[in-house]
Formats: structure tokens, sequence, C-alpha cells
């Protein structure tokens, strides 16, 4: 008897971690699951509790994800499963629903509408009131907090007093893409699992299921993730192929005067928000590591590893434009440009800058050669 969680993309070590856990019938009353948004810590914790609440198999054995407990709990209204997240306190009843209705319709992307929103010492309290009164029949119970490190620090120490005595057969879940945000204290009260970034097959296979949109954008969604299944299903309701289109004449108007590859950096920046601008870099980055791969590995193993399949020809002619061009510098200097747009530096002063040392790599490079 195994729990396999096929419904959950990758993450081959957590799954064999909980698998073991409910094998040997020693399961841990609160988990930690960390790692990088869209990697499935959600979708995993609704798993974990159909696994303990199924009624359709034995227990210990794989959700039937039929009966009526695994339904109940994949709609997010299973008398046993509480299903946290960070909200506002005036946050309208409607907009809760909302964020319910994403997580039920796709676990890898809620919405999270309220990024700086907390979770209150109130809900704990009422957590604590609903543990202490409600029968539970018996039966097991899940809590699921997602974005733990939301929770005030009140709250967080309101639940650790949970943690410290749990009720019995109470587990916990807690999410965390931020674990550094955490209280050292709840971090050791929990068993803490790592969510890595899930590989390229695994994303296609995830979005296969996924309605409308073809299989090569699929594909290319999948590889420029970066092992996030929330940001493949957001690449593909973006014009993925649009921002791809802009890191190629990002990379073109280094070549450019800077007054003109100035004007192309702000029309970019009004054009687009933070996240896209930095997809865009994003993009130019894969661009940039395609273009050493076709330099240092024969055509054949080239295009087995590349992310730009479709842009084969045009990077090659860029390698073969600029034989001395400074890849690594350049690569650092475009990473360092996504975290100063992280630190809400302005972008479209950050890609004027960012052209502008990318030009001269480009420049000193072609001095040198000719020298
Ligand atoms: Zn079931």
């Amino acid at each position: 008897m195994a729990v396999t969680f096929d419904n959950i993309l990758g993450q081959p070590h957590a799954k064999a971690f909980l698998n073991r856990a409910f094998v040997h019938r020693r399961i841990s009353h609160a988990y930690l699951f960390v790692g990088a948004e869209g990697t499935g810590k959600a979708a995993m914790a609704l798993e974990f509790a159909k696994a303990l609440l199924c009624t359709g198999t034995e227990k210990g054995s794989q959700p039937c994800q039929q009966c009526v407990d695994c339904r109940h709990i994949a709609e997010l209204n299973h008398q046993n499963l509480v299903f946290w997240f960070p909200h506002p306190k005036s946050a309208k009843e409607a907009d809760l629903q909302a964020v319910r209705a994403s997580m039920i319709e796709q676990p890898y992307a809620f919405k999270k509408p309220w990024p700086n929103a907390t979770i209150s010492i109130d809900t704990v309290r009422g957590l604590k009131r609903e543990l202490g009164l409600k029968s539970h029949q018996g039966r097991s119970r899940v809590i699921v907090i997602t974005d733990a490190h939301c929770m005030t620090a009140e709250a967080t120490n309101s639940l650790l007093k949970i943690l410290e005595e749990p009720p019995e057969q109470t587990y916990f879940v807690l999410t965390s893409d931020r674990s550094d945000q955490l209280l050292p204290t709840v971090i050791s009260r929990c068993q803490m699992l790592r969510f890595n970034q899930i590989g390229v097959a695994d994303l296609e296979d995830g979005l296969r299921v996924i309605d409308g949109h073809d299989d090569t954008l699929k594909r290319q969604a999948a590889r420029l993730a970066n092992g996030s299944m929330r940001r493949a299903l957001e690449l593909l309701d973006e014009d993925m192929l649009a921002l791809n289109g802009h890191a190629v004449e990002l990379m073109r108007a280094t070549f450019k005067s800077p007054s003109q590859s100035a004007i192309f950096a702000l029309e970019l920046a009004q054009k687009y928000d933070k996240a896209s601008i930095q997809q865009i870099l994003e993009n130019l980055l894969l661009w940039l590591r395609d273009a050493l791969l076709i330099l240092n590995l024969d055509a054949e193993q080239a295009k087995a590893h590349v992310t730009n399949e479709n842009e084969m020809e045009t990077i090659t002619r860029f390698v073969e434009r600029a034989p001395l061009f400074d890849f690594q510098q350049a690569i650092r200097e475009i990473e360092i440009s996504v975290e100063m747009i992280n630190r809400y530096v302005q972008p479209g002063l950050v890609l004027t800058v960012m052209l502008n040392k990318l030009r001269q790599f480009v420049q000193a490079r072609s001095a040198q050669h000719a020298a």
C-alpha cells in the first residue's frame, strides 16, 4: 500500500517522505511545506488531507478522489478541513469566496489578491474555540495555513501554544515561500518539507490537461516558467510570445545608439507592469544561456537543451555577430536588474542602465577583437 500523490507534479522527495509517514503510521501533527510559489505546496496540503480523510479506499492508500470526503476537501467544504489564507479584515465575503473558488479550480495558481495581508490573532482564536467545541467524531482534522509567514507575531505565538499541545488527530500543514520570515520556534515545531522547482517534463504534463492554447505554446510556457506551475499558467494567459519577442528586441537594442535604446527601454516600461518586465528579463537570461549553449555544444546537443528552440537561427547569428561578447558579465548585469526591479527601482531606469552596460560589453569586445 502506498500513497503516491498522483495529482501532484514532480516533488518525488516530498511524496516519498509523506508516503513513508502513512505507511509507518507516524504522521507528524505539524508539517511545514516550504518552496517557491507554484511548486504545489497548497495542492499537496489538500492531497494530504484527502489521504487522511478518504473513505473510498483503505487508510494509508491513495485517496480515491471520488468519495464524498475527497470531493468535499477538493471543494474546500469539508467539516474537518480548515483552509486559511492571508486577507484583510475588511475583505468582503464575495472576495474571499473568489479566492476559494480559484483554489478549487486550480490549486497551483489560486488567487492572492492581498500581497500585504496578514493572518491575525482573531483567526487563531477562532480556531482555538472551534477545536475545543466541535466534535470531530473520532476522525482526523486538517488545518491548512497557506503563506504562514503572513501570520502576525501574536497569531504565531497563539498558534505555537496549540502546536505545543495539539488536540488528538489534529494535523497542521503550514505553507510558505518565505520561510526566512517564519519564527524559528514555528519551524522547530514542524516537520519541514522542501518543495523543489518542478521539472519541465512534469510542467508539460500539468499543462496538457489545460483547455485552450496549442501544444507549442504549452511547451514554451513549461520551459520559461522556472519550475513554477503558477508561472507556467500565468505565461499561458499572458501574451508570452510577445514578451519573448521583447527579450530579443532588448538584445538588438544593445547594437543601437544610446538614445534609441533609452527610448525603447522607456516604452517597454510604460507598456508593461513590473512582473512582465521581470519576465522579459528572465526570457533574456534564457536567451543568453541558449547562446552560450550554441557557442559551446555541437548543433545536435544544443538543440536538445535550448529553451528557445524556434529562435536558434537568430541566436546563432548573434553569436557570430558579437564573437567575443562577455556572456558571464551580461548575465550578471541582467540578474542585478531583475533584483533592482524587485526593490522597486523604476523599471525604465533599470532597463536604460542595463542596456548601456550591455552595449559596453558588445563594443569593448568588438574593439578588442579589431585590435
Ligand atoms: Zn476518497
